[in-house]
């Protein structure tokens, strides 16, 4: 016996074509292969959650860190537009950091915290940059650096195979 290399169930060894999902059998495919590569693609997702939420607690600490800036900016400035907007960074950040170590621990809740605090984030960013709109290259920036790597982020959370290993 040995198991099809498609759908991993188990097969006679005289066949070409697998009875349960009609995958075309390869007679290099040894029992102990097929397993290894079952175990690759299922520890796959594990990697990328991992890579996306150490990317995603780099980010957030750095955005605590802007926003740190931000508060002494507005307040030399007087402006509480900027603290009430660093403020909101902190909150947001925090917030992803604790939804990223909660994925890591695969929690599904932590992908739902994430995704608030994410949106949060955006909405902010997206205001700074449309009250910088009149210095367009500012407000370009903004978009291109903070923004869209956030939302980028949030899709590739979202992605079934990432999602799937979360409970
Ligand atoms: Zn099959």
């Amino acid at each position: 016996m040995r198991n099809c290399i498609s759908c991993y169930q188990q097969i006679t060894d005289d066949v070409n074509f697998c009875p349960h999902c009609g995958a075309k059998q390869s007679q290099l495919h040894t029992q102990e292969e097929v397993r290894a590569t079952h175990q690759e693609t299922e520890n796959k997702p594990v990697v990328i959650i991992i890579v996306l939420a150490i990317l995603t607690i780099c980010g957030s600490i750095f955005t605590i860190g802007r926003a740190v800036l931000y508060e002494l900016v507005g307040s030399m400035a007087n402006d509480d537009g900027i603290m009430i907007r660093a403020g909101i960074y902190v909150f947001a950040s925090i917030g992803t950091i604790a939804g990223a170590i909660m994925m890591l621990l695969k929690k599904m809740n932590g992908l739902y915290l994430y995704t608030v605090c994410q949106i949060i984030y955006i909405i902010a960013a997206t205001f700074a940059a449309i009250a910088h709109n009149s210095k367009e290259n500012l407000a370009s920036v903004i978009f291109v650096f903070f923004v869209a790597p956030s939302i980028l982020f949030l899709i590739f959370y979202w992605i079934k195979d990432v999602r799937k290993h979360l409970k």
